[in-house]
């Protein structure tokens, strides 16, 4: 499938989780340590575990300093996009400029396999808030739902959350992801719990598929497992909350909504719907502004109308 190249800066993008978010990507398209079976952004083409630069940081902080001078509405500055945040050298770097010259909260979503690294730890020290993820407990399943790089062990990476609670008292919201019939079990559920005990997270963000996922065969978890699930993992006294019935925040406007599900990828009509929520007729509506005010593009592929956001320049900043 054609895929529109991420911009470096995106957004702001309307964020079920974190209200109006402006986001940063750091990494080249589709570049992961992991492979995940649900992932929004399809498979992973540069499956790595090493850390390097991905792009020119002095362009990213330039860019940012421009944006952000406008003092536009933003509940957070988010390292997240179509890859693995910690894969890129200059994440402790930009991370430093925005604490220091901005007063904006930073959040990082990252997949926390690297976190077993003092580098890492220590370049994410600064930030307001980190969602890593959590799936399981059993090294099976998580070569099974994360099809990661062949070096990186579950226990290592768990112990690398742990470490990184005790070293610092960076807001943690952690994102358990569920997909039934792989780790909704009781069995599951409860080895999980156990490593929440110890990793300590401030939160848990239970989530399930929304959007079209890599492999189409992850159906998204009942409401009864998510409820299920939320019941056994508040019985470590953590607060946790079902993502699907979180309230949306009110800068989230259907443009916001529509740009979030084209957020490195290109969509048809029905999978902007499922991931929106959106109405088809406002779908198409907007579709029609979008394209109008040349932010989207539409291409025909394989018989399918595909739309996609063109790029950052396009961006409601
Ligand atoms: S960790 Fe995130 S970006 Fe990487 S493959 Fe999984 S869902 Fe996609």
């Amino acid at each position: 499938m054609y895929r529109p190249q991420p911009a470096v800066i995106f957004g702001p993008v309307a964020s079920r989780r974190l209200g109006r978010s402006l986001g940063i990507d750091l990494v080249s398209p589709s570049t992961c340590s992991y492979d995940c079976v649900y992932c929004e952004c399809g498979r992973t083409i540069d499956l790595q575990v090493e850390r390097k630069e991905y792009g020119n940081p002095d362009r990213v902080i330039a860019d940012l300093d421009r944006i952000l001078a406008s003092h536009p509405a933003l509940d957070f500055v988010t390292f997240a996009g179509s890859g693995e945040p910690t894969l890129s050298l200059s994440l402790g770097r930009v991370i430093r400029h925005l604490k220091e010259h901005s007063s904006y909260p930073v959040a990082v979503l990252s997949n926390g396999s690297l976190l077993w690294q003092k580098a890492v730890r220590e370049e994410l020290a600064p930030v307001d808030l980190l969602i890593p993820t959590l799936t399981t407990a059993r090294e099976e399943t998580f070569r099974r739902i994360h099809r990661p790089h062949p070096s990186l062990q579950l226990s290592t990476i768990l112990e690398g959350m742990v470490t990184f609670r005790e070293e610092c008292s960076v807001e943690m919201w952690l994102e358990v992801f569920l997909i039934p019939g792989i780790n909704t079990t009781s069995q599951e559920l409860y080895e999980m719990q156990s490593w929440i005990a110890r990793i300590r997270p401030h939160r848990i963000q239970l989530n399930t598929r929304h959007r079209p996922p890599a492999e189409s065969w992850v159906r998204p978890a009942s409401m009864n497992a998510l409820r299920q699930a939320k019941a056994i993992f508040e019985e470590t006294g953590t607060p946790v909350d079902i993502i699907g019935e979180l309230t949306p925040s009110p800068h989230v406007g259907p443009r916001e909504k529509i740009h979030a599900a084209l957020m490195g990828r290109a969509c048809t009509v029905e999978e902007i719907i499922e991931s929106t929520y959106l109405q088809e007729e406002d779908v198409r509506r907007y579709l029609a502004i979008l394209e109008e005010e040349r932010r989207v593009e539409r291409v025909y592929e394989g018989g399918q109308l595909i739309y996609w956001w063109r790029s950052e320049e396009s961006c409601s900043l």
